[in-house]
């Protein structure tokens, strides 16, 4: 996987003239997902893929639906490290990571945190709006959230979801005596998790009439059901507005991330607030019926790509995500790359992600 390992040391996280690299490693990748899983081969035979000569752009990759991921556990080599989805229904996709692949991972996360300002030396106390980690959640956004608290040295980590003889349940009084404590404190307040429960908390100390002056420097980071959330229950002004009046949070240290499970590529909103394709990924909008490729600006089935990981074929996949591809050279960021608009889901009603599992929750909690 030498052309993985030279894509992943890119200097610049949004080098837009590496595109060449990037279908040489998948096609590095191709050759080994062939080799390695049964099933990835049918599949890619079945669509008339028949080896690497027959790949002349990342679209004409075989494209394995995430819907499928869940149903059927695809292998393609040894792993070290193991996430599932959040699926609530029982059925999940499992991804494998083998020690490659969490190399390649981490020196993304190094790269992309950097640019955006977000890794930190210096210490800082988080609450993570999400799972406290459990042995029986084996969860990415678990997991992610976790990691995320070693973005800056951690005084303290405090969850919000602890996980009880019930399941788990939020404990929204547990943060605001927190946030008490910390406002006296000098070290920065760093946020992390799911925008559902950030937002409520916000609700939660605007309706008691409460605000807090966090020390300089406290971030919010989101990641994990934005959209959802964002379709439901606030829009984005809503939303920084209510971060600045109850945490005395700006705008710009508002970060959010997207990511999937089956598509383990770091996603950051720019100053603009714009997901922008970083070098590790590829993203085609699809016509939902006919599957072709469509161009910028039209909305279509989102298509994730990367070479990331050997031990599950990941390399193309299909999400049930509605999304947008915007030509990302006149952002203000500076980022030249296209960025990506999540517009809603193929069949929402039909789909329980950790976003819907989050909002049952929501419900059945009083302020
Ligand atoms: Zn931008």
């Amino acid at each position: 996987m030498k052309l993985r390992r030279k894509l992943f040391a890119s200097k610049d996280p949004y080098d837009c003239t590496r595109s060449q690299l990037f279908l040489d490693a998948c096609k590095e990748n191709y050759g080994h997902l062939i080799s390695h899983c049964d099933d990835y081969k049918k599949i890619s035979e079945g669509l008339g893929i028949k080896g690497v000569e027959d790949i002349s752009a990342v679209s004409d990759l075989p494209v394995i639906p995430t819907m499928l991921m869940k149903q059927h556990d695809f292998r393609s080599g040894r792993y070290m490290v193991m996430a599932t989805s959040s699926g609530t229904s029982g059925k999940m996709s499992h991804v494998r990571f083998e020690f490659g692949a969490l190399m390649a991972a981490l020196r993304m996360s190094i790269k992309v945190t950097r640019y955006h300002g977000i890794m930190s030396f210096k210490p800082c106390r988080y609450i993570v709006m999400g799972y406290k980690p459990h042995r029986s959640n084996k969860t990415a956004v678990a997991k992610t959230a976790y990691l995320t608290t070693f973005l800056a040295p951690a005084i303290s980590r405090k969850f919000i979801l602890k996980h009880t003889a019930e399941g788990y349940k939020p404990d929204f009084e547990g943060i605001v005596e927190a946030l008490r404590k910390y406002e006296k404190g000098k070290a920065p307040v760093r946020f992390m998790g799911f925008p559902s429960y950030t937002f409520f908390l916000f609700r939660l100390l605007e309706e008691r009439g409460l605000s807090f002056k966090l020390p300089k420097n406290s971030r919010i980071m989101l990641g994990g059901g934005w959209k959802q959330f964002y379709q439901e229950a606030a829009d984005k002004e809503t939303f920084y507005k209510l971060a600045k009046k109850t945490l005395n949070i700006d705008e710009e240290n508002i970060t959010e991330f997207f990511g999937a499970v089956e598509h383990p590529i770091l996603y950051t909103d720019c100053a603009a607030h714009h997901f922008h394709v970083p070098v590790y990924s590829n993203i085609v909008i699809r016509d939902p019926d006919t599957l072709e490729p469509l161009e910028m600006g039209k909305t279509g089935l989102v298509n994730l790509i990367s070479p990331l990981c050997k031990a599950t074929p990941i390399l193309s996949v299909m999400t049930d995500d509605l999304g947008i591809l915007h030509d990302g050279s006149t952002c203000p960021c500076g980022v030249k790359s296209p960025y990506l608009e999540i517009v809603g889901r193929v069949a929402p009603e039909d789909i329980k992600t950790c976003a819907a599992g989050a909002a049952d929750i929501l419900q059945g909690v009083k302020v």
